[in-house]
């Protein structure tokens, strides 16, 4: 079902709170479009700490693994990346479908460890609201179907247990399946 207890706003200020936390940086330089290592100098790790963070907050589990990972598993080794360590044709036409936006940086042979730049604020709570959208329509402990939201975090008004999403992964790989079953990239 859709949810509608917590919306985009919601997702992006959690965030917002999480990077100044991590980064130290001004809340004002966040947007959308920022992207987290070439616009606020984050490094791999502080990922972890943001997705740490948000997990906290909202009570889900983000994804551990890229896109671009899932595929290499799911398809083969050398269906996204190919010997040299360069992004395929059909990992680049991927990547756009995910993005849902004009990305111009994002072209066939482009080196892998420059994907991690294109990720940005609007990128990451975009896959906090997928990972919610997953809300059931009934909480998993009592069947009562009667959230309700306390801060991020969303509780059965019935039991008073948390909900409990999909995990960021297993909507990654779903996705994937979706889009090949459709378009047959790989
Ligand atoms: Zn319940």
């Amino acid at each position: 079902m859709s949810q509608n207890l917590i919306t985009e706003s919601m997702v992006f200020d959690e965030l917002k709170k999480a990077i100044v936390e991590t980064l130290n940086v001004d809340a004002n330089d966040i947007k959308p479009e920022t992207s987290l290592i070439n616009d606020l100098g984050a490094e791999s790790l502080d990922f972890l700490d943001i997705n740490y963070r948000m997990e906290q907050s909202f009570g889900i589990k983000m994804a551990r693994h890229f896109v671009l990972e899932h595929v290499e598993e799911m398809f083969g080794e050398g269906s996204a990346i190919d010997e040299d360590g360069a992004l395929t044709d059909k990992a680049v036409e991927l990547l756009k479908l995910r993005f849902e936006e004009d990305v111009p940086e994002l072209q066939a042979g482009m080196d892998m460890d420059e994907v991690p730049a294109l990720v940005t604020a609007g990128s990451i709570a975009a896959g906090v609201m997928d990972i919610l959208e997953s809300l059931p329509e009934k909480c998993t402990h009592c069947g009562a179907s009667d959230w309700k939201a306390e801060g991020a975090a969303v509780k059965c008004g019935a039991c008073g247990e948390a909900a409990v999403y999909a995990n960021g992964d297993d909507l990654i790989k779903a996705w994937l399946e979706k889009v090949q079953t459709e378009k047959n990239l790989f």
